[in-house]
């Protein structure tokens, strides 16, 4: 072993004695942005042969989403591609998870070697764990190829990493049409519901994000005042009842806009007045004052969905079967990482680029928000795209990667059938009140196709 991992898992060992005591850490098999997670065996059974997997949580994670990706391994896990958990160990601030060990590949070193069938078994067994977590209520949000495991010799697969799991504010109505899910929601109320208390509707205060995008415990995104024209607003209320709430509405909101510029410029007195930027392609100085829209917005560059992009603050499970989308993406065009992009806006930019900009003006209308794009952009035709993209000439680099493809998996990618590519754009639905749910996708035609 390399001088450093023996370290670690002195380290390791030294944190949390009780694994020494149980295990023989053997290796380190992966580092994420929260953890290290070695392998290791029983020392008491040494006629054992599974293997397990620690995996040792930074002691600076905050206790809630400890408690809450536990809480979902524990009872979410352990059936269809859902990663269980086998014991916990703690010694004061330190966490060491043990799961069973699932042996697996690098995405980038298998996705060429793939063909259309493997493809097909990847995203039917996704969705499955995806059917499985939203069963629950909840958003995994980190749903991308390094934490969906693949062992392609047992084509076994594994859903893990809870980290930045929560509760969805948003309850997809398909979610519930399942007897035995209603009595499992029932009998698992108590799910992430304890760190829901503390912090209502949040990524914990440590996840993937912007610490200033963050939830606050106090910040209930419920009560989300859409950022609207008063006028246009008022105008297309008809009842007096209606116009004298939506009037009080936004009394309220210019009194929280007041509050928040008299902080920043206390020199001179504010007065509230219309804003005068709305619909045109700048910002005025009464919108560069308003508070910050607070949203979840935990997850991977690249994987994260349009209305996660423009910081709705009422999302659901289809932020993960975006982020699916995005891996099947990837599957079909032979490129990983399909998005790839270092802030927000680029990233909103690249879908923009990929499924044209009246689409996501259209999408971000029915979650409330104005999207100005210029100039406009046309859609790319998906199966267009991919068929391109597999069939342009490999870099350097990658072809030296793949020297030996299978010539049966390449030939497959000649027949990609056009029912891969309406599940694409249902995955990758724009709108997330109409994307498909992981259910759903089940049963579409992709998947009962005999050439399979
Ligand atoms: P992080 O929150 O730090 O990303 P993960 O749970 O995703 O932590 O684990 C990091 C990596 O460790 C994974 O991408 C995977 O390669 C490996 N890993 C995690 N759990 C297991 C497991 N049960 N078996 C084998 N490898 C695992
Ligand atoms: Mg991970």
């Amino acid at each position: 072993l390399p001088l450093d991992v023996q370290e670690e898992i002195e380290c390791l060992y030294e944190f949390v004695p009780e694994v020494e005591k149980h295990f023989e850490v053997v290796d380190k098999i992966g580092e994420g942005t929260f953890s290290s997670v070695f392998l290791a065996k029983l020392r008491e059974y040494p006629n054992v042969d599974q293997m397990f997997a620690l995996k040792h949580i930074i002691p600076t994670s905050h206790p809630s989403r400890i408690e809450g990706e536990l809480r979902c391994l524990l009872e979410i896990g352990g059936c269809d591609n859902v990663m269980g958990v086998e014991l916990c160990m703690r010694n004061k601030d330190h966490v060491v998870i043990v799961m069973q060990y699932f042996p697996h590949e690098k995405f980038q070193d298998y996705i060429l070697h793939m063909s259309i069938t493997d493809v097909h078994d990847y995203i039917k067994n996704l969705l499955i764990a995806l059917r499985r977590v939203h069963m629950y209520d909840v958003i995994h949000r980190d749903v991308k190829p390094s934490n969906f495991l693949y062992d392609r010799k047992t084509k076994r697969y594994a859903l893990v990493d809870f980290g930045l799991a929560h509760k969805a504010p948003v309850t997809r109505s398909s979610n519930k049409s399942t007897p035995s899910v209603k009595t499992s929601l029932t009998r698992k109320q108590g799910l992430l519901t304890e760190s829901k208390k503390e912090n209502t509707n949040t990524c914990s205060p440590d996840s993937k994000v912007d610490s200033q995008d963050s939830l606050s415990p106090d910040n209930k995104s419920r009560q989300y005042t859409p950022d609207i024209n008063p006028t246009a607003y008022a105008k297309k209320l008809k009842s007096p009842r209606r116009l004298l709430l939506a009037k009080r509405a936004l009394l309220a909101k210019e009194k929280q806009d007041t509050r928040v510029v008299s902080k920043r410029s206390s020199s001179s007195r504010y007065v509230p007045k219309a804003c005068q930027c709305f619909g045109k392609p700048q910002v005025c100085s009464l919108c560069t004052a308003r508070s910050n829209q607070n949203a979840p917005r935990a997850g991977t560059p690249g994987f994260r969905s349009p209305e996660v992009l423009i910081k709705c603050p009422d999302q659901s499970t289809a932020v993960d079967i975006w982020s699916a989308g995005v891996i099947f993406l990837s599957l079909l065009s032979g490129r990983y990482p399909f998005f790839r992009a270092n802030d927000d806006m680029t990233a909103l930019a690249q879908i923009v680029s990929t499924f044209g900009s009246e689409q996501v003006k259209e999408a971000a209308k029915a979650c409330g928000k104005h999207v100005i794009c210029c100039p406009s952009q046309a859609p790319v035709n998906l199966k267009t795209m991919c068929m391109r993209l597999r069939s342009a000439p490999l870099s350097k680099a990658t072809s030296k990667k793949f020297l030996k493809i299978d010539p049966e998996a390449e030939s497959s990618w000649k027949r990609m059938p056009d029912s891969a590519f309406d599940l694409l754009s249902k995955l990758l639905d724009l709108n997330p009140l109409t994307r498909i749910s992981a259910e759903e996708a089940l049963k579409h035609e992709f998947f009962s196709e005999k050439v399979f």
